[in-house]
Order: C-alpha cells, then sequence, then structure tokens
C-alpha cells in the first residue's frame, strides 16, 4: 500500500498509471461492482469505492487519512485489459 501517488491526493494511486488524474476518478457502479469476484463485493458492501477510468484501478481511499489507498485491482483497464484482474495476478504489491 502506498500511501502517496504521482497524480497527488485524489488521483490514480496506481503507481504505473500514466494518466490517472483526479478528474479520471469515479465511483465504481453498481454494475461494475457486479462484475468482481464475491469476495472483493463482500469487502466493499458498504464503502464507496473509486475506479481509475484511464487505468482500471479499483481501490478505497479513506478520506479520513488521506492519501491512504487500498488497491484492490483492476477492472477493465487500458493496460490490464478487459474483466477483473487483482493485484496478486499482476505482481503488484
Ligand atoms: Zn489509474
Amino acid at each position: 500500500m502506498k500511501k502517496t501517488t504521482k497524480h497527488g491526493t485524489y488521483g490514480c494511486p496506481a503507481q504505473d498509471c500514466s494518466s490517472g488524474d483526479a478528474r479520471r476518478q469515479k465511483d465504481l457502479t453498481d454494475t461494475q461492482k457486479t462484475s468482481l469476484p464475491t469476495e472483493i463485493q463482500r469487502k466493499i458492501e458498504n464503502i464507496v469505492c473509486k475506479r481509475c477510468n484511464y487505468c482500471g484501478c479499483v481501490y478505497i481511499r479513506n478520506y479520513d487519512f488521506q492519501p491512504q489507498c487500498s488497491i484492490l485491482g483492476f477492472l477493465d483497464g487500458g493496460v490490464s485489459g478487459a474483466g477483473w484482474k487483482p493485484l496478486h495476478q499482476l505482481g503488484i504489491q
């Protein structure tokens, strides 16, 4: 878990995201949520998750302790490809 990102406090937390500024960070929609694995859906049931619409990074941002983020994985990312890619599959710690 990285505490700071090159895209600033409200930008994408993925270190290799090349264009994840704050304007590209959207709330994860219900439709997107349903394409996540069940265990992830359960984990984020009552949490607003964000998704970078550039690289597809899905993460939890704790606004009380910003810029702390927990990256869950990547969904339909421009780089990672279609579908859900958990972090371990991409070799990201
Ligand atoms: Zn990104």
